[in-house]
């Protein structure tokens, strides 16, 4: 198959994330990637801003993960993890013991992002069962969530971006308080969390917990909240007796600037969730960590935990992510990721004066200029990929998110396509 045929094959077979199969979205063949870029069959590179969702913290191939990931092969790709463990396993759980808050001290490994938040679900509705509480089935979230497309995760999505009116029979319902409305530097008024307040006072008997993305609203919105709105859930959690999940899929490894986004509020959650950036983008592995309370609560009177799925604490995913954390802590991690965010800053602001730019805004290594209207992502896309960069629109956001080791001028590439596009968006017409 030369090029041509190979697009061609892919418009007429295959989906792609959130794709129609009737009008179909073009694509871009990726023949090899390395550093902070991809390249492309027809021998194009573009400058990565994506990082594979999140996850390319340390650039593509990686003379490190590579060596993990061949080392591990040789000596096992995958055994079960059913009455067997395993070094990788055991390396990885440590190092996230050791990294994530205090009283996280017991690891579910999973295969996804996804999988991990059914899990997180799943650990806080059983603690509660074996409590003898089979009243309390219920989560509190917030509107603009995003916690993955598996049906527990989608049922706590927001419901207009989730689509639930497509799925009212089996979805569960919980409860929604309204998206955090105070920014990340804004000053704390109680009256951004009145509404959360309300539902949870009028709710809790039924509720098992809530969950939320900590500081970050990501694929809902991009948008950035206030670490004072955090404390006050922790608060009002222990004041009800309800348990936290805090979903650091796409903030976790230091993203925001913080190794998990939760140390910007100085509180931990009773259950939290990490993905995407655990492997530095080489394969999908996720995790479901919870304290000994918790733990213990599902496990009296002879209780398990009931999860397991085939690929469980994959060897070779777990040798990898085990390598990638080794990575950033050896890392000046917290340097790089200040000076990203440093020049995003000077350098994205410009895009504030421009007419179709509703804000712009950066945290850690995530810039984001939101437009007042959607763009035509097509057309979008393509101009960037003419710019030689890799950026890809949402609806009203034109945003990156880097792999850590850019340097100053490839980033610079990036804001500058950036820049340009959002001075002339091409605009869906609606
Ligand atoms: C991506 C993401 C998920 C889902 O992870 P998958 O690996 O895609 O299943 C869940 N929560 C958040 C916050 C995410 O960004």
């Amino acid at each position: 198959m030369d090029y041509q045929q190979l697009l061609d094959f892919d418009q007429e077979h295959i989906w792609h994330p959130y794709t129609s199969m009737t009008d179909p979205q073009p694509v871009y063949a990726v023949e090899s990637a390395s550093g902070v870029r991809l390249k492309l069959y027809d021998g194009r590179e573009l400058i990565d801003g994506m990082s594979s969702w999140w996850a390319a913290i340390h650039g593509y191939n990686h003379p490190d993960l590579n060596s993990a990931a061949k080392e591990q092969l040789d000596r096992m790709s995958h055994v079960m993890f059913g009455g067997i463990t395993h070094r990788p396993a055991v390396d990885l759980s440590e190092l996230l013991v050791r990294l994530t808050p205090n009283p996280l001290e017991k690891v579910f490994l999973c295969d996804a992002g996804s999988v991990s938040v059914e899990v997180g679900i799943k650990m806080a509705m059983q603690y509660w069962f074996a409590q003898g509480r089979k009243d309390k089935q219920k989560l509190l979230t917030v509107r603009s969530g995003y916690h993955g497309d598996t049906f527990g995760a989608m049922s706590v999505c927001d419901p207009i971006n989730g689509m639930h009116e497509m799925y009212t029979e089996v979805l569960p319902r919980h409860y929604f308080a309204e998206a955090p409305a105070c920014d990340f530097h804004e000053k704390w008024d109680e009256k951004y969390i009145q509404d959360f307040k309300q539902k949870l006072e009028q709710n809790h008997q039924n509720i098992a917990a809530v969950i939320l993305e900590p500081i970050v609203q990501g694929a809902g919105g991009m948008r950035f909240y206030s670490p004072e709105y955090l404390r006050r859930v922790r608060e009002l959690c222990d004041h009800y007796g309800i348990l936290l999940i805090l979903d650091e899929i796409a903030t976790g490894f230091g993203r925001t600037g913080r190794m998990f986004a939760c140390e910007h509020a100085g509180i931990s959650p009773d259950i939290m969730c990490v993905g995407k950036a655990l492997t530095g983008g080489y394969m999908t592995l996720a995790a479901t960590l919870t304290t000994r309370r918790i733990g213990d609560g599902i496990s009296q009177n002879g209780g398990v935990f009931m999860h397991g799925p085939t690929f469980m604490g994959n060897p070779l995913a777990c040798n990898v992510a085990a390598t990638n954390i080794s990575l950033l802590l050896q890392d000046p991690w917290q340097e790089k990721v200040q000076n990203i965010e440093t020049q995003m800053l000077e350098e994205l602001s410009l895009a504030s004066e421009y007419q179709d730019v509703y804000d712009v805004r950066v945290l850690g290594t995530i810039g984001v200029i939101e437009l007042k209207q959607p763009v035509d992502m097509k057309k979008a896309q393509k101009e960037f990929v003419d710019r030689g960069v890799w950026i890809r629109p949402f609806g009203r956001l034109i945003y990156i998110m880097p792999p850590y080791i850019i340097k100053r001028e490839e980033l610079s590439q990036l804001t500058t396509a950036m820049l340009e596009i959002a001075k002339n968006p091409p605009l869906q017409q609606s």
